[in-house]
């Protein structure tokens, strides 16, 4: 509880990072670009630094947050040119949003530095920062994650995830995870736009669409064991059977006017798994299609 922390980038994410630390008790300094984002933060306890090398000074245990990959190489840059050794000794907890690439080169670059680097992925709003609903997956030496768990878990106390020594890994997730949550509100918003041509309202779809959900997410255990058992059989329903019903989505939308898109890309990825004689098979054997990318047209 009294492990000092250092947060880098006061923007919505990180003012609610360092006021999950503050709340947990730890003696926390914060710093950011631009002055006059650390106020409300001084007032519940924390100590402002009026540079990053000061803050990072302060703390074995340093979490940046800004706005992107570029912004954290210039802190980087920034650090490296005030003082190569500062980051000697300490871990440095990236929780930028970026990409699997850019983890690992900022984990070698602190590495160089001597120092620790754990990548995370935030998947939660600012406010769910601290309480049960917040996720924070973390990539990256074992032992710098079991040194800093217990003041990381003050972020997500109910699910701080290591998900394993390469650092991208949690970059990969983070982008696998909101695919996921795009597809399904596409589909919730290709819904609404095909009953709202009907007259039906979205609010009166919502509930169903909400309860769909639920029903989906009950399938993925038995499909990821299929996936990874490289065999689809098709307890539930074939692929023919579905890809039937997605020709009555195309065709509904096409006679509301509405657009076809979303229903022709489903189409064409079933069309794909029924040519290749998969027919038969579950659902789960489209992860065929997704595995390389789609033929030229
Ligand atoms: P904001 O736009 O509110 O804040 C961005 C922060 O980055 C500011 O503190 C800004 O400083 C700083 N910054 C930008 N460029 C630089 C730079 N070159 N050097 C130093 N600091 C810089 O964004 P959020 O706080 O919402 O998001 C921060 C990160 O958290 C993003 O990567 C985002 O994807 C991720 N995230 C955010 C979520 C959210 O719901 N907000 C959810 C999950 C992840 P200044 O004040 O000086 O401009």
């Amino acid at each position: 509880k009294d492990v000092p922390v250092a947060v880098l980038g006061l923007g919505l994410m990180g003012r609610a990072l360092a006021g999950a630390f503050l709340r947990a008790g730890h003696p926390t300094t914060v710093w950011n670009r631009t002055p006059g984002k650390a106020d409300e933060l001084a007032a519940a306890g924390a100590r402002p630094a009026a540079t990053p090398e000061e803050a990072v000074g302060a703390a074995g245990l340093v979490v940046v947050c800004v706005f992107d990959h570029t912004a954290v190489r210039a802190l980087l840059d920034r650090l490296d040119a005030a003082d190569r050794g500062l980051l000697a000794g300490r871990v440095l907890v990236d929780l930028t949003s970026g990409t699997a690439a850019g983890a690992r080169e900022h984990a070698a670059r602190v590495a160089a530095a001597g120092g620790g680097y754990l990548d995370g992925a935030i998947l939660a709003v600012p406010p769910a920062i601290g309480t049960p609903e917040a996720v924070v997956l973390y990539s990256g030496a074992q032992a710098d994650f079991e040194r800093h768990a217990p003041a990381l878990r003050s972020l997500a106390p109910d699910a701080t995830t290591h998900l394993g020594e390469d650092h991208g890994l949690s970059a990969l997730h983070d982008a696998a995870v909101l695919g996921l949550m795009w597809s399904v509100l596409n589909g919730f918003l290709h819904g609404a736009a095909l009953l709202g041509a009907a007259g039906a309202d979205a609010a009166a779809f919502a509930p169903l669409a909400a309860r769909s959900t639920v029903t989906v997410a009950g399938w993925l255990a038995d499909y990821a064991r299929q996936i990874d058992a490289g065999a689809y059989p098709a307890d539930d329903a074939t692929l023919e059977t579905h890809a039937a019903a997605m020709d009555h989505l195309a065709e509904e939308s096409a006679a509301l006017g509405v657009s076809t898109e979303l229903p022709d890309l489903v189409r064409a990825l079933a069309g794909r798994a029924l040519a290749a004689g998969r027919g038969g098979e579950s659902y789960a054997a489209l992860i065929e299609q997704f595995r390389r990318p789609a033929p030229p047209a």
